[in-house]
């Protein structure tokens, strides 16, 4: 059976040794999706969701198409790293597969605490029978259909985070997934870069780069440096404090609480999200509980005194947070004291300026206060700067340079940085959205193979809304929408009164009755004069175009009695 798949895919196969296809994350922030096509092997590494905007009204998550992926099977997902912009889509996958009648177990790679975390989304979705995982390791390699994979741990701001190493028959192809260069992180590796090094030493084919921060010159700071801020802080204040994080980040959970230790300080964390990903690092030796630590429970902070640091999560003011709870005095255990203090240990990602601010103006309404002094840096990013996207093509030397991992400026920045080294000044291809990079022995090409689209997730559900459908909620958002119903007798004059209703569209209510007086001149004029519900939809739009300048989504329905 599983030679019969191969051979048919065999004969689908144009001659190029290796395809590279974009099916996420090229030209955005958000769906990291990349697919390896050989003769004999399809590997998708990782499968990541883009979060919404603000105007994307009861979305609540959004996944790449793939219908590119439905029609061959894969050998596996090989996973970077646990950020939901990398491994938050493969429940979606799995879905969309199953939907079109995959019943088999899907492989996954990727190290212990990428897996824990791919394992708690998937429990979730009732899909943890759908998938055969596979922990990897620095040490060991595993082969794919034709192709050898090496994974190289990096420094990024989850521990677990690799690069991978895929030995093709086109050559060696290097992921950088997303990473830094930290030589004090508190949580994980560092950065393996004599591991790197050898690989450009051996000849690599195609480097496909992290381009997150390829406008930042400066250094950025360690987690170490983070911690002493922290360290500093925590035993200068007088009061409580509340500090505020990416869920995500065992390493600044690390400075936190070793940071509160040695400050004398309690501790206690608020949030789901933010226990379960301490237990997972805990359980896997990610996180270390420092000595006599006093964790006081979320009931108990208001008993515990001032001498207290508070782990909270919401730092983007998602309105389900215990942080954007507390900002609004709606938390079921705490309430702020004008002795209270919020530190900020998270960017705010752009878009969620409005929500944050809500959060900050929160604080200050309840007499609390933002400490935000200049030069205190509570944050830094888990991406490498300039100087170190430099770096790592130096150290590869790659035939072929793709920056992935960041939105068209970024990749077109990190395509001019790689041109602009000796010794390739053309080495560069910016691979978009539904792009493949078609690799042959001796020269290669770029051929667009699908027209990008996007799935919006409701709830656990892709199937609650389509472009098309998300497209109708923005107007139905926007403009309101207005419904005409009434009876019509074989002549089409009304039997009964006309309804109207209207949702969303105006507090002024008068229009309506002077609508209703014109809609029903409009049924006796019009009469046997063609499709009835059409020509009042019609003459609805057109009068609170007039009168209100809008243009709210109009339902027309008669009965014929
Ligand atoms: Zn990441
Ligand atoms: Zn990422």
């Amino acid at each position: 059976m599983e030679e019969e798949k191969r051979e048919g895919r065999e004969k689908t196969e144009d001659n190029a040794l290796l395809k590279i296809t974009s099916i996420g994350g090229s030209g955005m922030f958000g769906m990291n999706c990349m697919l390896l096509e050989s003769a004999k092997s399809r590997i998708l590494v990782d499968c990541g969701i883009m979060f919404p905007a603000d105007d994307d009204w009861g979305v609540d998550l959004i996944t790449p198409d793939f219908s590119v992926l439905e029609t061959q099977p894969l050998d596996g997902i090989v996973l970077t790293h646990a950020h939901e912009d990398h491994i938050g889509a493969i429940a979606f996958l799995l879905k969309t597969m199953q939907k079109r009648g995959f019943r088999g177990k899907m492989p996954i790679y990727g190290t212990d605490i990428t897996l824990a975390f791919v394992k708690r989304r998937l429990t979730e979705h009732e899909l943890l029978s759908s998938v055969l995982f596979n922990v990897i390791n620095t040490k060991e390699e595993f082969n794919l259909g034709d192709c050898r994979v090496e994974c190289i741990d990096v420094c990024h701001s989850i521990p677990g985070s690799v690069a991978y190493a895929f030995y093709t028959p086109a050559g060696t192809i290097v992921h950088s997934g997303d990473w830094r260069i930290d030589n004090t992180p508190m949580a994980g590796a560092k950065t393996n870069l004599a591991r790197l090094e050898a690989l450009g030493d051996e000849g690599v084919r195609v480097l496909l780069a992290d381009s997150t921060n390829v406008e930042v010159d400066d250094a950025m700071a360690s987690e170490l440096d983070i911690y002493n801020d922290l360290l500093e802080v925590f035993t200068k204040l007088k009061g409580r404090i509340f500090v505020t994080l990416f869920a995500s980040n065992i390493g600044r959970l690390q400075s936190i609480f070793t940071a509160a230790a040695a400050a004398n300080r309690k501790i206690a964390v608020c949030g789901r999200s933010l226990n379960s990903n301490l237990g997972i690092a805990r359980e896997l030796n990610y996180f270390s509980m420092p000595n006599d630590m006093e964790i006081v429970a979320e009931h108990k902070i208001e008993e515990a005194g001032e001498n207290i640091v508070v782990v909270i999560s919401g730092s983007q003011g998602e309105r389900a947070s215990s942080l954007y709870k507390l900002s609004q005095a709606k938390h079921n255990n705490i309430r702020l004291r004008p002795s209270d203090t919020l530190i900020y240990s998270a960017r705010q990602i752009p878009g969620n300026e409005k929500r944050v601010g809500a959060i900050v103006d929160g604080f200050y309404r309840q007499g609390a206060s933002l400490f935000n002094p200049r030069d205190a840096v509570f944050h830094s990013s888990g991406h490498g700067g300039r100087k170190e996207l430099e770096l790592l093509i130096e150290l590869l030397e790659p035939e072929i340079f793709v920056p992935i991992h960041g939105d068209y400026r970024r990749l077109s920045m990190h395509e001019a940085l790689a041109d602009d080294m000796q010794p390739s000044p053309d080495r560069s291809i910016t691979i978009e959205e539904g792009y493949t990079l078609k690799l042959f022995s001796d020269r290669h090409e770029l051929e667009q193979s699908f027209i990008p689209s996007r799935r919006y997730v409701v709830g656990k559900s892709l199937d609650g809304m389509d472009r098309d459908c998300a497209r109708e909620k923005k107007v139905l958002g926007h403009n309101g929408m207005l419904f005409v119903g009434g009876a019509l007798n074989k002549d089409e004059q009304l039997r009964g009164e006309l309804r109207i209703e209207e949702f969303g569209i105006s507090s002024d209510k008068s229009f309506l009755k002077d609508m209703q007086d014109e809609l029903k001149r409009t049924i006796i004029s019009s009469a046997k004069h063609g499709d009835m519900q059409e020509i009042i939809r019609h003459k609805a739009a057109k009068i609170i175009k007039q009168k209100l300048g809008k243009f709210p989504h109009v339902i027309v329905h008669f009965e014929f009695v």
